[in-house]
This record gives C-alpha cells, structure tokens and sequence, in this order.
C-alpha cells in the first residue's frame, strides 16, 4: 500500500511567516528536553506578565450572558459606535459605525481588506521591512507584493519618490505600519501627507495598519493617516492586543473613512466577507467601548520610568555599548530591529545567527529577513521583557557575536 502524502495548495509556496516558524518550533523541541529560554519571538504583551486593564477585563464578564448569539457580522454596535467616535474626534472623514468592521484581531482583517480587493496579478505596495502577515495575505490572495524601501540609513522612513516609481498600471493599494513593526519608525505628519498625494494621484486604496498607535516614545506623537486623507479611501486598523495588552482577546477593527460613495462596493464587499464568517468573537467585543472610552493604561508604560520606555533604553544602551550592533531607535511599537556591522562578523546570516543564538544561549530573537528586507544583517526582538532581562538578552547577543567575529 503506497502512503501519499497529502498535497498542500500551491498558493502556499511563497507564503512565510517566520516568527513563529521553524525557529520557534526548535525551541519547542528544546524546552521539552528542559532548556529554559528567553523568547522574544512574539509581540504578546501576556506572555511577559502585562495583564488587560481591570475595567476590560470588568466589561466582558459583565457582558458574558449577553454574548451568547451570533452579532451583526461587522460587529456589535457599541463596539462600533466606540470605534467610529474614536476616529472622528481624531478627524477622519465620512466615518460611522456602519463603515467599521470588527475582526478577530487585526490579523484576519488585513486578509479580508485585501480579498476584498484583490485580482489575480493586482499588485500591493507595501514596507519593506513589513510585518510579514501583509506579504503572506497579500499573495493568498492572488496579489503580487511590491515593496518600497524604508531603509535604516534613512531612519527607517519611507521614499515618496522610490513609492511613486513602483505604481504600475496593475496597482491598487498602498500599505502603510504606522508605527512600524519591526523597525519602530513613526511616520512624521509630512510624510504621512505626501503618501496621501501619491494615493490620491494614483487612486490607490490606502490601508494604514496603526495596530500600535498610542504606543510612542520619547514626546513622539503619533499620527493618524485618515484625517490627512480626507475624502479620500482609507481603512485604517486599530485594536486592543497592544496598546491595550488584550492580544488573546482576539479583538481588531478597520474603519473606512473618506467619501463613501467612492468605496460603496469595497464596503459592500467587506461586509459580505465578515457574514460569510459569521461575526467576531462576542465577548472580547465588548471590552472595545471599555477601552476606548475609559482612562488611557499605555502612557505611564511608554513614559520614563515606564516599563516599556525602560526595556528600549536598556536596547539602546546595550547597542551603544556593542562593538558588533548599531540601532535606530525605536520612535514607537514593541520591538528593535538592530543591524549587526558585517565588516566586524563579515560571515554573518541573521537566520544562521539566530539559530545558533537559541542553541548556544537560549535566546530565540526573529531573523530580520524574516520581514522581507533585501539584506540579512539585522533581526527583532520584542521591548516587553523588564530591562534587567533586556540587559541580559544582549549580553548574550554579544558573547555569540564575540564568538562570531574573527579573533
Ligand atoms: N499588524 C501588526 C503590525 C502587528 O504587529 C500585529 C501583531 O503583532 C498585527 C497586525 C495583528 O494583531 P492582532 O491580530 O492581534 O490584532
């Protein structure tokens, strides 16, 4: 009897997710032979020892009998109304609860903005480096990435000219991380703007991922791209698994700002997408009005003193102190993406590196190829451990480099 295997779907061949790829699952194996590791591998503010503020926590169990039926399959209608007031006090354009659409995190709502949009050899722009959910969604869903460079040279920021350069006849959106994730970059009002431009010029369909927008340092503001957009299709993504430290609660939303009679099919086509699955998970929906509505949790955390502004002076001062490591300072988000100098360690592999980081010093970091850049020098790790950790993790980090770099 012959035992075929059982074939996958092609669509899959180009789709990587390595954060929690083949890495994390060596350091499964090694945690079941009893290794103890630090993983900075994931962005999951529980699994670092940050609870969801009490008054979240309050409103699910509060609503839990209520949360028994199916809701509407954008969401329920306090959440949304939550969600929609939030983004016009902000001064987005052509926002209400009808134009909002709640997900099981932002995860799945970035896969069905994009197949709602996408045509077989559409083409998407997006960062490089991106979070790489946007790549792999992106080519599910028939779509080509085309990314635009957001180099450390350049602080990490965007080129509105390299962007426009790349707009072909087949392009239909352009994707910004707001703060970034993994490079920290936080988009400066300007930017923002001319990005706008191009949009508009191009009618490209803007989707701005701001999953991290009250999560800046440093008098940093963050900056919302639907107001500067106007009229002018936006869906712009927020939720409670960062900045509110809810990620198991498996809450997100996009809003469609702008003039809605320019997006009516692309709504209509969201909207359809959400019922053929039904509706979001219930109970974490109700910790939305909660959230949004209720005292601000994140700021003494990203302030001095804060646990968060610690970890990352603690990853900057470790990378100043480095004789391997440089670093652009992360302006927002939960992560540093830092760059090893390839003439001290000229052998140098960021997945190589980090598996032998995990091996030799049981530290799991993510290779930063991993997040579509064209080079292989540079790798994240997450801001959610406590400094002392932090400080320990580079320490580390170092000893393997030393090891690394010739004698
Ligand atoms: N977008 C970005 C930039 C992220 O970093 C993440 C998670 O790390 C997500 C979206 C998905 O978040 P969730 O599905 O928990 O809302």
């Amino acid at each position: 009897m012959s035992h075929r295997t059982i074939p996958t779907s092609q669509r899959l061949l180009d789709v990587r997710y390595e954060i929690r790829g083949e890495l994390a699952r060596r350091a499964r194996d090694l945690e079941a032979q009893g290794r103890r590791l630090i993983k900075l591998n994931i962005g999951n503010p529980g699994a670092f020892g940050f609870r969801a503020p009490a008054h979240l926590q309050a409103a699910i169990t509060e609503h839990l009998e209520a949360s028994d039926p199916y809701c509407h399959q954008q969401g329920l209608e306090e959440s949304r109304l939550a969600v929609a007031s939030q983004h016009i006090r902000r001064g987005a354009q052509g926002v209400s609860p009808q134009r909002v659409f709640i997900g099981n995190g932002v995860s799945e709502l970035i896969d069905l903005s994009l197949r709602a949009l996408l045509n077989p050899g559409d083409e998407v722009l997006l960062p490089s480096p991106d979070y790489p959910l946007w790549s792999a969604a992106t080519i599910l869903n028939g779509g080509t990435p085309v990314y635009y460079d957001c180099l450390p040279e350049n602080g990490f920021q965007a080129d509105p000219a390299q962007i426009e350069a790349s707009i072909t006849p087949h392009t239909r959106a352009l994707v910004l991380i707001n703060p970034n994730n993994p490079s920290g970059a936080s988009y400066s009002r300007e930017l923002l703007g001319q990005l706008v431009e191009i949009a508009r010029h191009h009618r490209l369909l803007l989707l701005a991922d701001e999953i991290y927008d009250g999560i800046v340092y440093d008098g940093a503001a963050f900056e919302p791209i639907a107001p500067l957009a106007g009229d002018h299709p936006c869906l712009s993504f927020g939720g409670l698994s960062k900045v509110h430290r809810a990620c198991g609660y498996r809450v997100g939303w996009g809003v469609l700002s702008g003039d809605p009679a320019r997006a009516a099919e692309y709504q209509h086509a969201l909207d359809l997408l959400g019922a053929l699955r039904l509706c979001a998970n219930v109970p974490g929906q109700w910790a939305i009005p909660a959230a949004l509505n209720g005292p601000d949790t994140i700021g003494t955390l990203t302030a001095p003193g804060g646990r968060l502004y610690e970890s990352r002076r603690a990853v900057i001062e470790a990378c100043e102190r480095s004789a391997f490591l440089s670093l652009v300072a992360p302006a927002g988000a939960l992560y540093a993406f830092p760059g090893v100098d390839v003439d001290k360690v000229p052998g140098f592999d960021d997945h190589r590196f980090a598996l032998d980081l995990l091996e030799s010093e049981g530290v799991l970091i993510v290779p930063g190829s991993s997040f579509n850049v064209p080079y292989r020098h540079h790798f994240r790790v997450t801001l959610l451990p406590e400094a002392e950790q932090v400080r320990e993790v580079f320490a580390r980090i170092e000893r393997a480099l030393s090891r690394w770099a010739p004698a």
